[in-house]
């Protein structure tokens, strides 16, 4: 299929949806203002029938994909760039010199934050070494969630690059020079190079822009793929949980982020608010799929137990999987150690095999989840409902989009702009109107979502001509 194509497919659902955000909220803002009961009633009638002439026309473009004829293209694409892509890391990580002959990065994974931080911190440096062509040798031990180590958890990123030959690594400043390099947290790396995230690798980068709607995701979901290989314990363990709970689809993945996340860096979002979601997400796909039967499964993952009372009292009609005991070992005062650690490795991991995700993206769970999520699903792009931030990437350069239609303000607090501006975007209020600032104006506040579009970033990276397939 033609890129356009690709592109154009899924910029429907996009404006279908930012059309849905919008019009609910103006409605709903309108409806609140009426004191009259039968015109609330009338007004009340009308954004549920809005609403559900949403969810057919998303259902219709879900479908388009099941019957455009590109569907096994899109399949063997996936699982080809996917081939690539661990074979160069397998390449990149296995110097078939000895590793210390070749120049190589270092990295600590303890950044002494959560999880979800920790192990994009570890990808940071995994996407500056497969940037740069060198391997990494990635240091834990002491790791808050594992003192004795990463690699008791996962496989060895290197089997002939160890510890040892990470020993006198010098500063970044040297990087292009040194032969061991120590990189540092994503904010200390001045100046920025254009090849960090969210950058994807040019040499692919046209194959990436055709099949994925968040190709940087993608690539990040990649090297998760490698770098979190699991030991074959946990392979088991997931397996076991996997039967254990009789894990089967469609299911949908919430992630309830509370305890010290709310108030520092994030807000309370009630269940319902995730709720609306799941069940908007099941109507549209009682739409896509007319005949079928099924049971309306949410996988819940949250940091607060007592969130799982809470959702199964209130939606009934609804399976709730997901564990107390898991969430109370990830409250704060119990979240370090392996047994933690278990369990947040659990919960990522059913969130990511869910078909799809409502979460917060302030979060660094729900953001891992969402690129693991990536390598299973072929455009899985749009399968999430952010409750707060856009997709990023923590320390990321900066998150352009291009103005496709030229805009005069009209509502309080926007700005004007023309076709082609580049708009600095700092979030999406979801209701049809987005945050950012105007690169070639100067001007900031509020603009409509549906006139400005993603840029992708592409950054010259190591091309790997070693790996043919
Ligand atoms: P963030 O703080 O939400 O951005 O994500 P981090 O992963 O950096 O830190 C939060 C940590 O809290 C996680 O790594 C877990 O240890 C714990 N946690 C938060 N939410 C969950 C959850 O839903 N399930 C489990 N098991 N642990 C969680």
């Amino acid at each position: 299929p033609a890129l356009e194509y690709e592109q154009l497919r899924r910029k429907i659902e996009t404006h279908a949806r930012e059309l849905s955000y919008f019009t609910t909220d103006q409605l709903n803002k309108i409806s609140e203002k009426l004191s009259d009961a039968d015109d609330k009633l009338k007004w009340k009638n009308v954004i549920e029938r809005f609403g559900d002439q949403s969810r057919v026309l998303l259902a219709s473009i879900r479908n388009i994909t099941n019957v455009d004829g590109y569907q096994t293209w899109r399949e063997h694409e996936h699982r080809s760039l996917s081939k690539l892509m661990q074979a160069r890391l397998k390449y990149l990580q296995n110097p078939v010199t000895p590793c210390t002959d070749v120049k190589r990065f270092t990295c600590d994974i303890n950044k002494g934050c959560g999880y979800g931080c920790e192990i994009h911190h570890a990808i940071h440096c995994f996407h500056i070494a497969y940037a740069l062509g060198r391997p990494m040798i990635l240091q834990s031990s002491g790791w808050r969630y594992n003192p004795s180590g990463f690699d008791q958890i996962f496989q060895p990123p290197s089997l002939n690059c160890n510890k040892s030959m990470a020993s006198g690594a010098s500063s970044w400043n040297t990087y292009k020079t040194a032969d061991v390099v120590k990189i540092p947290l994503i904010d200390d790396i001045h100046p920025r190079t254009e090849f960090m995230p969210m950058s994807i690798p040019a040499d692919i980068s046209e194959r990436l822009i055709r099949l994925y709607g968040n190709p940087f995701a993608w690539f990040t979901g990649q090297l998760m793929k490698y770098l979190l290989r699991p030991q074959d314990w946990l392979m088991e363990f997931m397996k076991k949980k996997f039967e254990q709970i009789k894990f089967e689809t469609p299911i949908v993945g919430i992630h309830v982020r509370r305890t010290d996340k709310v108030g520092t860096e994030a807000a309370f979002h009630d269940i319902s608010e995730y709720m609306r979601h799941v069940e908007d997400y099941y109507i549209t796909y009682q739409y896509q799929n007319p005949n079928s039967k099924f049971t309306k499964r949410v996988y819940l993952a949250t940091d607060d137990p007592s969130v799982f009372n809470d959702a199964r009292t209130k939606y009934p009609d609804y399976v709730f999987y997901g564990d107390t005991v898991v969430a109370q070992s990830a409250q704060l005062n119990t979240r370090y150690g392996t047994e933690s650690l278990k369990g947040v490795l659990l919960d990522i991991h059913f969130l990511s095999l869910s078909d799809y995700l409502v979460c917060t993206f302030s979060s660094q769970v729900c953001r891992v989840a969402y690129e693991i999520m990536q390598q299973r699903v072929i455009d899985g792009a749009w399968r999430v409902q952010p409750l707060d931030d856009v997709y990023y990437f923590g320390g990321q350069n900066p998150h352009n989009q291009r103005a496709v239609i030229s805009h005069k303000a009209i509502w309080p607090n926007e700005f004007s702009f023309e076709r082609d501006h580049i708009i600095g975007t700092e979030g999406n209020h979801w209701n049809g109107f987005s945050k950012g600032s105007d690169k070639t104006n100067g001007q900031s506040g509020l603009y409509p979502s549906y006139k400005a579009e993603e840029i992708v970033n592409i950054g010259e990276m190591y091309t790997y001509p070693e790996i043919q397939i």
